[in-house]
């Protein structure tokens, strides 16, 4: 049986060959020459979607790949279409600055975010509405879940159905227990202790998309570690924020980086509470941040 035309994503490569996912079947796939000899260097990624022909129910090659809707660096992945941004609500506290931080990632790269907190079994309500009322003008979905109690983890799965998913967040707030709690045969180390052991190995091993069997992919290793000052202008960084952006539109000056020009609907909207005032601090010190980029790059042209 020679049958063209399946489509699939790729899940991990190895040693020249890809494992491909394609009609809930995994292929272990070679590549045509004319990827060799066309486009030298083009590497293909976990997540890319390509078309294959099998050769048998196991074996196959990728005849042609997709275009990409987008690229992670870090992990190495294509096609990401979400972020689970995993922040315990307690022990560890919610670091928000990095929370901030990582949702401007996301809407830079579009990515959707959503903020996964955890560890909601130890939290007090107090704890849990103090931590979720600052996100709420950027309309960013939040869940509430705990491995003790199972809360919300039902939320997650259906949230992480047929879609390709990186998860991000300090270590400790409880990504891999979260993922065992959803996928108990993932079986991934958990605790301080054995994270030590596990960090030589990622350095060496090849990235891959763990296949869950309600029909999800989520990548093995948590993402945007290294997190860059955005190479945008200081004036479009307010898009980046959901919260503020639909003001943006209004100020009286289109150059309006929303500090201290009069008639700033971002303001405005501060004032009225409608943007929680520690986002918009945080605005401003990536602001200054931005704007250093931009200028130091105005220099060296
Ligand atoms: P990771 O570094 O983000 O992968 O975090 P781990 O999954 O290793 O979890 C760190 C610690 O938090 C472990 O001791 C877990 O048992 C604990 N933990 C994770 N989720 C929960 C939860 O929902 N409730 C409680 N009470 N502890 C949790
Ligand atoms: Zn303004």
């Amino acid at each position: 049986m020679n049958s063209k035309g399946k489509e699939g994503t790729i899940i991990k490569g190895y040693s020249g060959f890809y494992y491909v996912l394609a009609e809930e079947t995994l292929f272990t796939c070679s590549l045509r020459g004319k990827f060799r000899q066309k486009e030298k260097g083009q590497t293909f990624l976990p997540g890319d979607r390509v078309i294959i022909s099998s050769f048998d129910d196991q074996k196959g090659a990728i005849e042609e790949v997709l275009p990409r809707k987008n690229e992670l660096l870090r992990p190495t992945i294509a096609n990401v279409d979400q972020a689970l941004l995993v922040f315990s609500l307690t022990s560890p506290n919610p670091d928000f600055t990095l929370i901030d931080r990582l949702l401007l990632f996301t809407y830079l790269e579009q990515i959707e975010p959503v903020l996964i907190w955890t560890k909601g079994d130890l939290a007090t309500e107090e704890g849990i509405t103090k931590a979720q009322e600052r996100f709420i003008p950027t309309k960013v979905k939040q869940i509430v879940v705990s491995t003790k109690t199972m809360e919300g983890i039902d939320g997650v799965k259906a949230i992480l159905k047929e879609k390709i998913t990186v998860l991000a967040g300090p270590s400790g707030v409880g990504k891999s227990t979260l993922l065992n709690a959803i996928e108990p045969g993932l079986a991934l180390k958990t605790g301080e202790v054995s994270k030590k052991t596990g960090r030589g190995k990622h350095t060496t091993r090849h990235v891959e998309l763990l296949r869950l069997s309600f029909g999800a992919l989520v990548a093995d290793t948590p993402g945007f570690s290294t997190l860059q000052v955005p190479d945008i202008k200081g004036t479009d960084l307010a898009q980046l924020f959901p919260d503020m952006a639909e003001y943006a539109g209004r100020c009286r000056f289109t150059s309006c980086l929303h500090r201290t020009e009069p008639d700033c609907a971002v303001r405005e909207a501060l004032e009225q509470a409608l943007i929680h005032p520690r986002r918009y601090e945080n605005y401003l010190l990536i602001l200054e941040e931005v704007m250093e980029k931009d200028r130091r790059k105005g220099k060296g042209r």
